[in-house]
C-alpha cells in the first residue's frame, strides 16, 4: 500500500508554485534531551551547594556511571571531545616535532589535536571497505621520528584493532584512538574505550550521547588519571602546589547533569536510531550506484551515522546534486568528511597532493543522511523518495 504523506510541499525555491510547507526543517542530527522536569530535578541541588564546577558531585557521579556504561577501567571527563583528545596526546609527553600517523578522513579536530601538540601529522590512506585507516599502509609511513598512531573509529566503524596493536608493539608506538563516534560500542565483548593506550570520546550536542558539550578519555593505566587531572586543571595539586603546566578543560556541573539524565535514556535512543537505520537500509540497500556500509561483525553498533556512497556513473546523480536536491526540500544532509583534513586551508599546501587515493574517492562521493532518535520513519521514507525520484512523491 502506498503511503500518504500529509506534509507534501514543493521545494522552497520551486519556481513560484504554491508552497505548502508543513514540514519542519530536517537537519542531519538533533540533540537528545531529557524532559525539562528531569533536568531541573538533577540541577536543583546546585542551588543548595553553589558548587558549579571543579569536579563537583555530579561530575564524580557521571565519571562512575560512564565507566560502568562504557565498561572501561579508567575515565576522565573533559569540557569537550577536542580537549579530551588534545590533552590525551599531551599526556604521552612526545618530543616536539615527532611524527604521528593518522587518517585524513575525519573531523578536523583529530588533526588539530596532533598539530596543536607540536607534532607532525603523517596521513595514511583509508580502506574503501569501512573508511577506517588502512592498517596495511601504516608500516611504510613509519620513520625513526614516528611516536604514535591516531586512528579514528569513523562513523562508529571500528578500526582493525588487532593489526594496529601488532604494528604499534613492533615499532614501540603509542595508539590513541579517536573514538568520538563510537560511544557505547562493544567490540568482541569489550567496550571500545579499552583499546590503545587511550581512547577519547566526544559528548557534543550533535553526537549519539551528549552532555551539551563534553568529552572523556578512557585508559587502563591508572597513572594516567593524575596526569590527565593535572592537564585539565592547571596542574594544581593542592592550594599551594602547581605540579605541572596544564590547561583548563574541566566539565562543569550543568553539563554533567545533562550527561546523567541522557545516560538514563541512552539505550532507548540507540534502539530508536536502529529503527531509522533499518528503514534506510531497507529502501536504499539495493539501489544500483548507492553503497551502504555493511554492519561490522563483532561490533554492537550505536547507529551514530548513516553515510551513503554515491557512484554517479551508475546512480545518475552526483553526491553534490543529491545534497543540493535534499536542501531544496529543507532536508540538510552533510558531506562528512569533505574535504579531507589534510587538504584544509589552514594547512596551506603542506599536505596537498598526497596519494590518498581511497580517502579522496570516498570523500568526493559520501553523503551522511539525517539520523536521530526522533526522526520518524515517514520522514526517512520521504528522504529516500527524494533521493531516488528527485521529488517527494507528491505535487
Ligand atoms: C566531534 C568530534 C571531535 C571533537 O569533539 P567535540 O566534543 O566537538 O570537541 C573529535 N573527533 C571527531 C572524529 C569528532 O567527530
Amino acid at each position: 500500500m502506498d503511503k500518504v504523506y500529509t506534509g507534501c510541499f514543493v521545494p522552497s525555491d520551486g519556481g513560484g508554485g504554491m508552497e505548502i510547507n508543513m514540514e519542519e526543517k530536517i537537519l542531519v542530527t538533533r540533540s537528545s534531551m531529557p524532559s525539562m522536569e528531569e533536568y531541573i530535578d538533577m540541577i536543583r541541588p546546585l542551588w543548595d551547594s553553589h558548587w558549579l564546577t571543579n569536579m563537583g558531585e555530579l561530575h564524580k557521579s557521571l565519571e562512575v556511571k560512564l565507566k560502568e556504561y562504557l565498561q572501561v577501567q579508567g575515565l576522565s571527563l573533559f569540557v569537550n571531545g577536542h580537549m579530551a583528545l588534545e590533552l590525551a596526546i599531551a599526556a604521552m609527553h612526545f618530543p616536539p616535532g615527532s611524527e604521528v600517523i593518522t587518517t585524513p578522513f575525519t573531523f578536523i579536530s583529530t588533526t588539530h589535536a596532533i598539530v596543536r601538540n607540536g607534532l607532525q601529522p603523517v596521513f595514511c590512506d583509508i580502506k574503501t571497505s569501512d573508511y577506517t585507516i588502512d592498517e596495511d599502509k601504516i608500516e611504510e609511513l613509519i620513520t625513526d621520528k614516528t611516536v604514535a598512531i591516531v586512528p579514528v573509529h569513523v562513523y562508529g566503524q571500528i578500526c582493525n584493532i588487532e593489526q594496529i596493536k601488532l604494528i604499534a608493539e613492533k615499532y614501540n608506538l603509542k595508539v590513541i584512538y579517536d573514538a568520538s563516534h563510537a560511544f557505547g560500542e562493544i567490540y568482541k565483548g569489550e567496550g571500545v574505550g579499552n583499546f590503545g593506550q587511550v581512547s577519547t570520546f566526544s559528548f557534543h550536542a550533535t553526537k549519539v550521547y551528549n552532555t551539551i558539550e563534553g568529552g572523556a578519555v578512557c585508559f587502563s593505566n591508572p597513572d594516567l588519571y593524575t596526569t590527565l587531572y593535572n592537564l585539565k586543571n592547571f596542574g594544581i595539586r593542592s592550594e599551594e602546589v602547581v605540579a605541572e603546566v596544564g590547561a583548563n578543560a574541566k566539565m562543569n556541573e550543568f553539563a554533567a547533569a545533562m550527561g546523567l539524565c541522557n545516560l538514563k535514556h541512552i539505550e532507548q535512543e540507540i534502539a530508536k536510531r536502529k529503527k531509522v537505520v533499518e528503514k534506510y537500509r531497507e529502501i536504499l540497500g539495493t539501489v544500483p550506484g548507492l553503497r551502504i556500509l555493511p554492519e561490522q561483525t563483532d561490533v554492537t553498533s550505536n547507529y551514530a551515522y548513516f553515510p551513503i556512497l554515491i557512484d554517479e556513473t551508475r546512480f545518475g546523480r552526483t553526491r553534490n546534486e543529491v545534497y543540493d536536491l535534499l536542501k531544496t526540500y529543507d532536508i540538510y544532509s552533510r558531506k562528512y568528511f569533505y574535504p579531507l583534513t589534510s587538504d584544509q586551508a589552514c594547512f596551506r599546501n603542506r599536505y596537498r597532493g598526497l596519494p590518498l587515493q581511497n580517502a579522496r574517492y570516498i570523500s568526493a562521493r559520501v553523503l551522511v543522511l539525517p539520523l536521530y532518535a526522533d526522526l520518524s520513519l515517514d520522514d526517512v521514507e520521504r528522504i529516500c523518495r527524494i533521493i531516488l525520484e528527485g521529488e517527494s512523491g507528491c505535487r
